[in-house]
């Protein structure tokens, strides 16, 4: 096996027991995107000096006890880094460089991380395909006629293609599960409050979540455990205790209560797809999970209720890029022509789409019929999800309602690609955590090649360990993320 192919655990160990060393682990990921990278488009911004200086420094310490030390991780492009580009994908921030870092970024760089570069995505992360970045399109490494998903597409592609160990991504509606389930690897959106949103360039604030992408369960674990917590510069953060997340994840599941909501189930679902889970949740019951149908009334408010608040919140955030601050200028001559110029140049086709959506349902006239009325169709929907999860300990559902669908495809209707999400964003609408991870293969209508499928595991609020534990246990019964693509 070469060193990119190790998952975090198996190199921590090696690294522990001087098999190798961090560089040698950093140089086979950079090699390996040196060879595939052209193909893929996983990068924006590839730092191969920062990565060696950090990995000669980890080397030269020799301190493995933190288990993410002189490990190459990979950084979606919407974390700001100090003194290394981050663009959000957009042309607007094409030349950015940030003064400082991430919460979540500086507290891997405690733990010794070794920084391999920043990942393609969705322009601002608004998207499901990588397909609205500036910076060119992200292919799936399953099928590179396919999308890898989005907005964290790059990290998702990254991790299946081993040209890293694990990557960071963000989840306002899906951005981290979706990808993680179109290619093969597994995505864990934390609860709300849960990680640091400091210094990662705000989407929807109310709906943003970082979380790890990784190869295992058991490093979604090792990763959380070092970015969860309390963070003064995010007053989101909540002064709760962070559980030891590896200490339950080898308990048995025999008795633990899984709800299958059956508005989950409906018609638009690929097939091929249903019948993947549904083996998934045999299998779940075999390990002696209690299976049950639940029902979340709301749920299908979800898209409408988020492409309410979403562009809301989209449009706001996006206010400060504005030509006068930093970023890309149009330099116009007048105040008012530069805002134009700068914003109609600077942005993308769908982040204007937006931008105009949100704007208008705040306006004044509309704010109660769209906004107000979004902002209360929400709360049903979270109480629907905290009511049915003191019956159970957990739910399940699929990631996505298809696999990974054809590059273009679905670009020219947003409707279609907006339903890609159809399952994942009332999670973020009621904050509680869920994972994504490898539950299958399926063929897609369109294609000979089977695609991956990926299977959904939603949590009580701030209870990411019992979908951990749930999710780690069909790992190990099953071995379907330890299929790779040969592309
Ligand atoms: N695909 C969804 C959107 O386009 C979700 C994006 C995200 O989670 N950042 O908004």
């Amino acid at each position: 096996m070469n060193l990119n192919q190790l998952t975090i655990k198996q190199a921590n160990d090696g690294l522990k027991k001087k098999e190798f060393s961090s560089v040698e682990l950093t140089q086979a990921c950079l090699e390996q995107i040196k060879k595939t990278d052209k193909k893929l488009g996983a990068f924006i911004t590839i730092t191969e000096d920062l990565a060696l200086t950090q990995a000669r420094a980890v080397d030269k310490k020799g301190d493995f006890s933190k288990s993410l030390a002189g490990i190459p991780v990979a950084i979606k492009d919407i974390f700001c880094t100090a003194g290394v580009k981050t663009t959000a994908a957009s042309k607007i921030l094409e030349n950015y460089i940030p003064p400082y870092s991430a919460t979540v970024v500086e507290k891997l760089i405690e733990q010794g991380a070794v920084i391999l570069g920043k990942t393609n995505m969705d322009e601002f992360a608004c998207g499901s395909s990588t397909e609205t970045s500036y910076f060119g399109q992200t292919k799936n490494p399953w099928d590179l006629g396919r999308v890898p998903g989005g907005s964290s597409g790059g990290s998702a592609a990254a991790i299946a293609a081993d040209q890293c160990l694990y990557a960071l991504g963000t989840d306002t509606g899906g951005s981290i599960r979706q990808p993680a389930s179109l290619c093969n690897i597994v995505g864990l959106k934390p609860t709300y409050g849960r990680v640091s949103r400091f210094g990662v360039i705000a989407m929807a604030s109310s709906l943003d979540q970082v979380g790890p992408m990784t190869k295992t369960v058991e490093d979604t674990a090792l990763v959380l455990q070092a970015i969860a917590g309390l963070d003064k510069k995010d007053s989101t953060t909540v002064p709760k205790e962070v559980p030891d997340y590896l200490a339950e994840l080898n308990h048995e599941i025999k008795g633990l209560k899984i709800g299958v909501p059956k508005e989950y189930f409906v018609a638009g679902m690929d097939p091929a797809v249903e019948k993947t889970v549904r083996e998934a949740i045999e299998k779940l019951e075999k390990l002696g999970a209690k299976i049950t149908e639940v029902s979340l009334p709301h749920a299908p408010y979800g898209l409408a209720v988020y492409y309410i608040i979403m562009p809301s919140e989209l449009s706001t955030n996006l206010a400060r890029f504005d030509g006068v601050r930093y970023g890309f200028s149009a330099k116009a001559k007048t105040l008012f022509e530069n805002y134009l110029q700068t914003r109609g140049k600077g942005f993308g086709a769908e982040i204007r789409r937006r931008i105009m959506l949100g704007t208008y349902s705040l306006s004044a006239g509309y704010y109660d019929a769209h906004y107000l009325q979004a902002a209360k169709v929400r709360t049903l929907i979270k109480n629907d999800f905290e009511k049915t999860l003191t019956k159970i300990d957990c739910l399940i559902t699929p990631t996505s309602p298809t696999v990974a669908f054809r590059i273009g495809e679905k670009m020219d209707d947003p409707l279609t690609m907006y339903l890609a999400d159809i399952f994942t964003i009332s999670i973020n609408i009621a904050g509680v955590p869920a994972i994504s991870i490898p539950a299958g293969f399926a063929k897609p209508k369109d294609g000979a090649t089977e695609m991956p499928v990926g299977l959904q595991l939603i949590g009580k609020q701030f209870d990411e360990s019992t979908i951990l534990r749930v999710a780690h246990q069909y790992q190990q019964a099953t071995d379907w993320h330890m299929k790779k693509p040969s592309f």
